[in-house]
């Protein structure tokens, strides 16, 4: 193997750009070439790409975002753009190509690697739902800067004697909204694996909460829960009669610079991808499990199920008091 390639594609995540500067560095010291496809996939079948060294990926390890950005594309998803996409890279001479996205970036990558392009995927989402790792680039950093912003917003809703609601992102997982919730101490966490009781779960502890001397509440609501935020904070408030309050986070949670874990995570999955592919092995998916870097075959990986950590949803309503 002598020419590789990097692209992010899907939405982007702090520790992106670390994991392409670890991606370049480490084929670099392999001595190969690697070259940077800008904009994903819409970027290989248009030959938009950028012969990378070492100083290319100087100064961004500390940066959000992705210096090659990131984009969604349609032609991709049909077997005339996937060759398209083959003969590009063919053209560039790439002998491989690494990609870092989600899982829908690595049916992509999966259908490059059976037309003869092998291929490795890197997972980067602060949403931690590829079922495959333990962790995904931009989760932890996801969670510290959703954590700041609760812990910010819990100063408010002291000071007034508020139920603060507060959503998080995580698509239809709940992984983010549960580490914040036990991380900022929240009265509840709802999140999409488990149906809640607000009557139970919430009000009922909100009441308790007022008989102990409590005055402010948090609560945070997983983007994916069944129920709108608003209805949520309305219900709490005719049935506990306390003055409630929504704020919805956003995309904040997903800029910012990277976080020691997403930045050393982006380094040991960029080496091993780079090893794979120097091996002549694709079609794999680099992972963490039990704090080790691991490699899984493409399909397998996306057939994998993942649950939400019960046991600290269970820990986090027995300290919620
Ligand atoms: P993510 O990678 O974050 O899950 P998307 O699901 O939007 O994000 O996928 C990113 C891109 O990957 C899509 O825009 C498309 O180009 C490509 N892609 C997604 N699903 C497939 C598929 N089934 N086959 C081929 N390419 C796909």
């Amino acid at each position: 193997v002598k020419k590789i390639g990097v692209l992010t594609s899907g939405g982007d995540s702090p520790g992106m750009n670390a994991a392409i500067r670890a991606v370049v560095r480490s084929a670099i010291d392999f001595e190969m070439d690697i070259v940077g496809i800008r904009r994903g996939y819409n970027g290989l079948i248009n030959g938009d790409a950028v012969v990378l060294d070492s100083r290319s990926v100087s100064d961004i390890i500390q940066r959000g975002g992705t210096f090659l950005y990131t984009a969604r594309c349609m032609e991709f998803m049909n077997p005339e753009g996937r060759q398209l996409g083959l003969e590009m890279a063919q053209k560039l001479g790439l002998d491989g190509l690494v990609v870092i996205g989600g899982d829908g970036s690595f049916r992509g990558a999966e259908k490059l690697s059976e037309l003869g392009m092998p291929t490795v995927g890197i997972p980067g989402t602060i949403d931690n739902d590829i079922v495959c790792t333990e962790y995904s680039i931009g989760f932890d950093t996801a969670c510290n800067i959703a954590l700041e912003a609760v812990d910010r917003l819990r100063d408010t809703a002291l000071s007034h004697e508020k139920c603060s609601l507060i959503e998080v992102m995580g698509r239809y997982a709940g992984h983010l909204a549960l580490q914040v919730g036990v991380a900022a101490g929240a009265t509840a966490v709802l999140v999409p694996e488990k149906v809640s009781d607000i009557e139970k779960d919430i009000c009922e502890k909100i009441r308790e909460g007022r008989s102990s001397g409590k005055t402010h509440y948090i609560v945070i609501v997983a983007e994916g829960y069944k129920d709108k935020i608003d209805d949520i904070a309305k219900l709490i408030e005719t049935q506990t009669d306390i003055s409630t309050r929504v704020t919805v986070l956003g995309h904040i949670q997903r800029g910012g610079s990277p976080t020691v874990m997403d930045r050393v995570i982006a380094a040991r999955m960029g080496y091993r991808a780079v090893d794979l592919l120097r091996k002549g092995i694709g079609n794999r998916i680099v992972a963490i499990k039990n704090n080790e870097v691991v490699d899984y075959n493409i399909n397998e990986a996306l057939c994998m199920k993942k649950s939400i950590d019960l046991e600290l949803c269970e820990i986090c309503k027995s300290i919620a008091k």
